[in-house]
């Protein structure tokens, strides 16, 4: 047979579970403060690599080998604006 425990001692491990995990919660939060600070003074990393045209208007990028003077995600017309620089090969 099984051993069972109690409702007693169910809920008294609970109980250590509970102000174990608000622990831990607490900790986090700070340590997430800490990182939230440390995100904020630093600048933004530079893109690695060339990078694609963008649409000027949702600032999404240009997939490459795209043929539509449209953009993909707005709609935007890329023809009623200076010619983006798409690099070609060849
Ligand atoms: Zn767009």
């Amino acid at each position: 047979m099984a051993a069972r425990r109690s409702n007693d001692d169910e809920g008294r491990a609970l109980r250590v579970r509970v102000t174990e995990l608000e622990a831990r919660v607490r900790w986090l939060e700070q340590k997430l403060k800490k990182v939230a600070l440390a995100a904020k003074v630093k600048p933004e990393p530079s893109p690695k690599g060339p990078q694609r045209p963008r649409c000027p208007s949702c600032f999404g990028e240009v997939p490459k080998g795209q043929r539509e003077r449209v953009c993909l995600y707005c709609g935007f017309n890329f023809d009623v604006v200076a010619p983006i620089r798409a690099r070609r090969p060849r």
